[in-house]
């Protein structure tokens, strides 16, 4: 996936520097190892999110990575004062944890509590009740049953340049540049 913006629109949040290695080599490189693997295998036509439903080994962790980092990158914009969510998703929001911040500080915890590599998530569930999940290494949501809405990448690779072992002032720093359109649009499709 192209990267959906300059790769210095999300300063001073996360740095032009960050951006080029995050999108330009990390995910780069998932995608040529994917690439790789495909060939020959019955997966080769298959969309994304069946492989990450179906497939496992490196097929399975490099689709994962793939599909994580595409709804990680296409879900931000450039930082906002007063950044908060709009619409039916701001409605949910305050109904399952009280509110905003309320929200936050669940979302944060769960980030900066996840041992080693992975992903934070909000989801929502067959029935559109919200949850935030923490999921290690490539996983995705979508492996339960849940429709993956909002994420942070809590791999160090997203975060030490800037932030060196300072991941909870990263997640908190997040929040201004979450496209809380795209959010809305993924809950409400
Ligand atoms: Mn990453």
């Amino acid at each position: 996936m192209p990267l959906p913006y300059a790769s210095e629109a999300l300063e001073p949040v996360i740095s032009r520097e960050t951006i080029g290695f995050h999108h330009g080599k990390h995910l780069a490189g998932y995608v040529n190892n994917l690439n790789n693997l495909l060939p020959g295998t019955k997966w080769e036509d298959v969309p994304l999110e069946t492989i990450v439903k179906q497939a496992d080994g490196g097929i399975l962790n490099n689709a994962g990575q793939i599909l994580n980092h595409n709804l990680y990158f296409a879900q931000f914009a450039a930082p906002k004062a007063d950044n908060k969510p709009i619409g039916k998703l701001a409605e949910a929001i305050d109904k399952q944890f009280g509110s905003f911040d309320a929200f936050k500080d669940e979302f944060q915890k769960k980030g900066a509590t996840l041992f080693g590599s992975g992903w934070v998530w909000l989801s929502a569930d067959e029935e559109g009740n919200l949850l935030i999940t923490q999921e290690p290494n490539a996983a995705n949501p979508i492996q339960k049953g849940f429709n993956p809405l909002l994420t942070f990448d809590v791999w160090e690779h997203a975060y030490y340049l800037d932030y060196q072992n300072r991941r909870p002032d990263h997640l908190a720093a997040l929040w201004q540049i979450v496209d809380w359109s795209v959010i809305e649009q993924r809950f409400t499709s």
